[in-house]
């Protein structure tokens, strides 16, 4: 007779126990019965399936049916039984384990083989175990977009070192000694510095422009390069302020370069990654490191420039139909001043140079209200962007 799943009338521990072990006596015996592969399947529905399975049974006709306070003691007998079954049903699944029913020529080979060795046999020609794939961070793959676009005009990439100098992050880039953005409030200083002069200094760079001055110590012009990376501010976070954000930024030398080629540069890169049909839109702005200094709009790219989306105010252009995407303008002839020495006699050449942030784009392209769930690592959240 094959075994059945009885109702329960006793709840007591002694009773549950007693059931159990009728039902793990059960399961010795089916599965000393299992002699070739397809004995298993029938074996492991009869167990396991998620419908009307032994398994399922004691679910429903046990634990659910169990009185409040036996709840605790039939769950964890149910428990136990579950570990067993799925213990019993695993080691008998064929071709996995030397103990289990082992058919087809390439396993008999390989067992022939392993044996050779006094090992398990495994056969090669099963799948392996699946890990769950990984995804590109969206921030990340933002920046490679980015990027790839300006590879495609010829730029290279360019790194440089997170912890920087007050040298390179703001004297060579034209911050006058007393530039608000020096103050502790805005950046973040390594400690126990102030022995130093304050061109040495240590701080985490608050933006990617010192890898230009860097890049222009080493490379003579003409130049073009994109610096993709990690910078620092002292912003407690919120939904639209990190502590460490991305930007990219990109600088272009040559002999003769204009604000045309500025825009125009500009103009075609926003077009690729955010479409044919995006218009650009310079208004005046102010940088140390540039002179004319502009910011470039573009126009929305999730309203189509109306303000409006679905019948409701765009959020994301605050219904403007306009996006503040960078910061843009010619070098400072000041700024080549300091690299004179190597090549960039500021009355020779000229060139432009325009930044972003990566994590606001990422924010736009992605439709996130919160810049803090791209560093937190959430799986749920990050694997959406895959
Ligand atoms: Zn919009």
């Amino acid at each position: 007779m094959a075994y059945n799943v009885p109702r329960l009338k006793d709840f007591s521990p002694a009773a549950l126990d007693k059931a159990a072990e009728r039902l793990l006596a059960a399961l010795k015996k089916e599965s000393a019965d299992i002699k070739a592969e397809s004995d298993w399947k029938p074996f492991r529905d009869r167990w396991m399936a998620r419908k009307n399975g032994l398994l399922t049974q004691i679910n429903e006709l046990w634990l659910k049916a169990a009185p409040k306070d036996a709840k605790r003691n039939v769950g964890q007998r149910v428990n136990v039984i579950k570990a067993a079954v799925t213990e019993t049903v695993e080691k008998l699944r064929p071709n996995v384990s030397g103990t289990a029913i082992v058919t087809g020529v390439s396993a008999k080979a390989k067992v022939g083989e392993v044996r050779a060795h006094g090992q398990q046999a495994i056969d090669i020609t099963l799948p392996g175990n699946r890990r769950p794939l990984g995804a590109e961070h969206p921030v990340i793959k933002t920046m490679n977009e980015i990027v790839s676009v300006f590879r495609n005009l010829g730029y290279s990439v360019e790194k440089g070192p997170i912890i920087e100098t007050d040298y390179y992050n703001f004297e060579a880039l034209n911050f006058p000694p007393n530039h608000p953005a020096r103050d502790t409030q805005d950046t973040l200083f390594v400690a126990n510095q102030e022995s130093k002069p304050l061109r040495d200094r240590l701080l985490l760079r608050t933006h990617t422009s010192p890898v230009q001055i860097r890049t222009m110590e080493k490379i003579k012009p003409p130049l073009r390069i994109v610096i993709p990376g990690k910078v620092h501010r002292n912003d407690p976070p919120d939904a639209s302020h990190s502590p460490m954000f991305h930007q990219i930024e990109g600088l272009a030398v040559d002999t003769n370069i204009t604000l045309g080629d500025l825009k125009g540069t500009l103009d075609h890169a926003m077009k690729a990654l955010f479409g044919s049909s995006v218009k650009t839109s310079f208004r005046p702005s102010f940088f140390p490191f540039t002179e004319p200094s502009a910011e470039m709009l573009i126009s929305c790219f999730i309203c189509g420039g109306s303000g409006r989306r679905r019948s409701e105010p765009c959020r994301s252009c605050k219904q403007t139909g306009w996006i503040e995407i960078l910061g843009c303008g010619m070098v400072d002839p000041n700024v080549f001043e300091f690299v004179k020495n190597h090549g960039y006699d500021p009355r020779r050449v000229s060139g432009f140079a325009f930044g972003m942030g990566a994590d606001r784009i990422a924010i736009l392209k992605y439709g996130v209200d919160d810049i803090q769930l791209f560093f937190q690592g959430d799986v749920r959240v990050l694997g959406q962007f895959g």
